[in-house]
């Protein structure tokens, strides 16, 4: 039980430390299959999106499975990149203000998931933030603090009616000039829904992914057991705070400790408030969400952090469908009634807290 422990954390905090955990995670590999524990195992490890992605299946053809998914994951990065020049979804952006552009099903799909989910989070996920992302150097790695003159140039670009997406004639506009979406926060989910499809389609009754850190798993392990996902310490990711025992589920984690920069001794991180254009600042340190739905915990874990612990548990009162650990600045993990019955909590060598919400 120990090891499956460890190798769920050396593949969470995949995403956060790259090469530490997937060491980890071989050398794990080893010592399980010298124990003949862990036959018909299969393990991959590609960069794409921008991350480090970890799959492992078991089954007889698990390595001929991993190879279609993988090619599966660089197909839908081609699509939604906002960096790749040629993704439909840089087409998109260039040709904002100008005309329609064509999109694939797959696409289409998203733009439409992420306007339905700005929508319901009343913008506090908004596909449409792109303009003001890159003026932060988020998209390209240029970290910059813009003025507030620029900021007040872009923010009525962050308009998602300007959207528009016919999904059977496979078109997607913006409206207006110098508009951009970007997919960023949900793209990683809607690739792990994606590609659960594919390995359960192929006969995978035992599987976990963590794609840059959304981890979504397919049954048990194949002796039974749970598969078991940490929680990371947002300040510490070497730390967890607790252990997920999941099945059949999606787990995603959004915090300002996951991408940031620094200047003048501030921390400025890439989850930007689209009602003011500066990285929220909603008193919490990561957001973790459990959902069946990977592509709507990815965009609520984003939307979540940016409201903050209090219009988060409203939002999850009046909503279904997902459960939510919230890690507060001042050092709090609050968990809702249903994460908590999946989620046991560790106090170990740090200051933090623990408390259950009711619905
Ligand atoms: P990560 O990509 O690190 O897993 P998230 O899923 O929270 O983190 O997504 C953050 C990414 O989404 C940012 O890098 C940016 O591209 C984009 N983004 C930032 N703020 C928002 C927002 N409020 N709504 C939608 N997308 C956002
Ligand atoms: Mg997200």
């Amino acid at each position: 039980m120990k090891k499956c422990v460890m190798y769920m954390i050396g593949i969470m905090f995949a995403g956060v430390c790259l090469f530490s955990g997937c060491t980890e995670q071989r050398e794990l590999a080893q010592q399980q299959l010298a124990q003949g524990e862990e036959k018909d195992r299969y393990d991959s490890m590609i960069f794409a999106m921008d991350t480090v992605m970890n799959m492992t299946v078991y089954g007889e053809k698990g390595d001929a499975v991993l190879l279609e998914a993988e090619k599966e994951i660089q197909r839908l990065e081609s699509l939604f990149s906002v960096t790749k020049e040629n993704s439909e979804v840089a087409q998109l952006n260039a040709r904002a203000g100008k005309e329609s552009v064509p999109v694939s099903k797959e696409t289409a799909d998203l733009l439409l998931t992420g306007k339905a989910l700005t929508k319901e989070t009343e913008n506090a996920f908004n596909i449409t933030i792109s303009p003001v992302v890159k003026a932060w150097g988020f998209t390209e790695e240029t970290h910059v603090v813009p003025t507030q003159a620029k900021l007040d140039e872009l923010m009525p670009l962050v308009d998602i009616e300007a959207l528009s997406v016919e999904k059977d004639e496979q078109k997607a506009y913006l409206s207006k000039a110098g508009m951009a979406v970007d997919l960023g926060g949900i793209a990683k989910g809607y690739t792990t829904d994606h590609i659960m499809v594919l390995l359960r389609e192929k006969g995978i009754s035992s599987a976990v992914v963590s794609l840059g850190g959304n981890v979504a798993t397919i049954g048990t392990k194949p002796d039974g057991s749970p598969w078991k996902v940490a929680v990371s310490n947002p300040l510490n990711t070497e730390d967890y705070v607790g252990m997920l025992e999941v099945k059949d589920s999606s787990v995603v984690t959004s915090g300002g400790y996951q991408r940031f920069f620094e200047e003048n001794g501030k921390r400025y991180h890439h989850i930007i408030n689209p009602l003011t254009g500066y990285p929220a600042e909603s008193g919490l340190l990561s957001v973790t969400i459990l959902s069946p739905d990977s592509t709507r915990a990815d965009g609520l874990s984003t939307a979540l952090f940016v409201m903050g612990e209090e219009k988060g548990l409203d939002f999850w009162r009046k909503n279904q469908n997902f459960e939510v650990i919230f890690i507060t600045d001042d050092h709090r993990v609050v968990a809702t009634k249903g994460a908590a019955e999946v989620f046991t909590f560790e106090k170990r060598d740090n200051d933090f807290t623990y408390e259950v919400v009711e619905k």
